[in-house]
């Protein structure tokens, strides 16, 4: 049984699921009952001359690619409806109840889906501040996307929410109180939609309740987060106030040390937005190595590329800190779960990061992580201690889920 059919609520109802970035808006409309995705899409490049959509519907196996014109979210949408009317699935009779938004950061104030109001509305733009990328944008898909469903309720789903069950001790940086409490300055970490589908479908997978397990869910996208999952709920996670933190990411530097800007600032003259760019856009293994993809890192590695060699030495180096470290706050590990683009697909860098492991009840079987799947799987070899598991991510599912669970709450037994 796949995760989606897992955890799916007893209804028929469809729900619009919208993830809206500053240039792009990803669309997905999902029957979560059934686990099927009726149609999803991507209009790209919003507010520049060539806008391009791309409407797909798995069911047929069909995909529709064209030109448009997208100066703003608004028009975004509109797209996104001629779409549907020119290649279906036909809205009226897949009428979504609700539509479910991607919200980045959620601070302090949401700690679960929320049905969006006015007062919500301002509490993400007011929580700016924090994500000046990402918050913008995802109101503006908000506003257009209740403009294009002014009938049906909307609802937030913050990528913080998961890790609001964070204790102050792992979330509070060691700096002056007042000036952190004045400024919001504390971690509040991301990808909590990713982390909580997978840690849940884990569960599923090992036929245990989730209430029992102690996980160490490991999200390698092109953003990368770790996440201790004790009884279901996140102890701790490795991006912070913004998504810098933590792991080696595609472009972004993960941890170093803060003093290293304050050195590239007075030596090297480099400004604020500089150094901003340095390490959002141009560090991790885009600047070890020269690849931000880890297709390319790998391939670049395979052929003989020192830095290429390198900088999957650094990023598997981090991983396996960042599992001792988990380990330690969690005092046991059930299992360690692989998730997103690198996490289902690159068994190199799985490997790597488990390497030495070996000590602390971590085996890996070599045959099985090798095995290309899209399912969930085991690769952790029978006798090991701890469950290693490759589990794909449904961040769109989860959304939906979620959705539904705020707009039509299943009966209390
Ligand atoms: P995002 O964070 O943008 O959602 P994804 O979860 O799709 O990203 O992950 C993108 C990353 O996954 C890229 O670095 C890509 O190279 C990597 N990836 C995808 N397929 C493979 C593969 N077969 N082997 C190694 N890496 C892969």
């Amino acid at each position: 049984m796949s995760a989606r059919a897992a955890s799916a609520p007893d209804t028929d109802a469809v729900v619009l699921v919208v993830n809206s970035g500053s240039s792009s808006l990803k669309y997905q409309l999902i029957e979560p009952a059934a686990g099927r995705t009726l149609a999803a899409g991507l209009v790209e490049r919003i507010g520049m001359e060539d806008g391009h959509l791309q409407h797909r519907i798995p069911a047929d196996d069909a995909s529709f690619d064209e030109a448009v014109v997208v100066p703003d979210h608004e028009a975004a949408f509109r797209v996104m409806l001629g779409a549907f009317a020119a290649h279906g699935p036909s809205l009226d009779e897949h009428a979504p109840i609700a539509v479910g938004h991607r919200v980045v950061q959620g601070g302090a104030r949401f700690f679960e889906p929320t049905l969006v109001d006015r007062l919500v509305k301002i509490n993400i733009d007011e929580l700016s501040a924090l994500a000046p990328l990402h918050n913008p944008a995802n109101l503006a898909g908000i506003e257009a996307a209740e403009h294009a469903f002014p009938e049906v309720p909307h609802v937030a789903v913050f990528d913080t929410a998961f890790h609001q069950t964070m204790p102050p001790a792992a979330y509070s940086y060691a700096i002056d109180r007042a000036l952190a409490a004045k400024h919001r300055v504390r971690r509040y970490g991301f990808h909590g939609t990713s982390h909580a589908y997978v840690s849940r479908a884990a569960a599923e997978f090992l036929g245990r309740p989730v209430e029992e397990l102690r996980q160490i869910v490991l999200h390698l996208g092109n953003g990368a987060s770790a996440c201790a999952v004790s009884g279901g709920r996140s102890v701790e996670t490795s991006m912070g106030m913004t998504p810098l933190e933590g792991l080696v990411m595609g472009t972004r530097s993960g941890d170093i040390d803060p003093a290293v800007l304050f050195h590239l600032h007075r030596r090297a003259g480099l400004s604020v937005d500089e150094l901003d760019r340095l390490l959002n856009s141009e560090s991790g293994i885009l600047g070890l190595g020269g690849h931000r993809d880890m297709r390319d890192l790998t391939h670049a590695a395979d052929a003989g590329d020192a830095d290429a060699v390198l900088a999957l030495e650094v990023y598997t180096h981090r991983i396996r800190s960042y599992i001792g470290a988990y380990a330690a706050q969690l005092g046991r590990v059930d299992a360690i779960v692989f998730t997103a683009g690198v996490g289902e697909n690159s068994a190199i860098v799985r490997e790597w990061s488990l390497a030495g492991l070996e000590g602390f009840g971590v085996l890996l079987d070599a045959d099985r992580n090798r095995e290309r799947s899209q399912a969930a799987r085991r690769i952790s070899a029978d006798d090991s201690r701890v469950e290693v598991l490759v589990v794909p991510t449904d961040e769109e599912f989860e959304i939906a889920r979620q959705t539904l669970a705020v707009v039509a709450p299943p009966p209390v037994e």
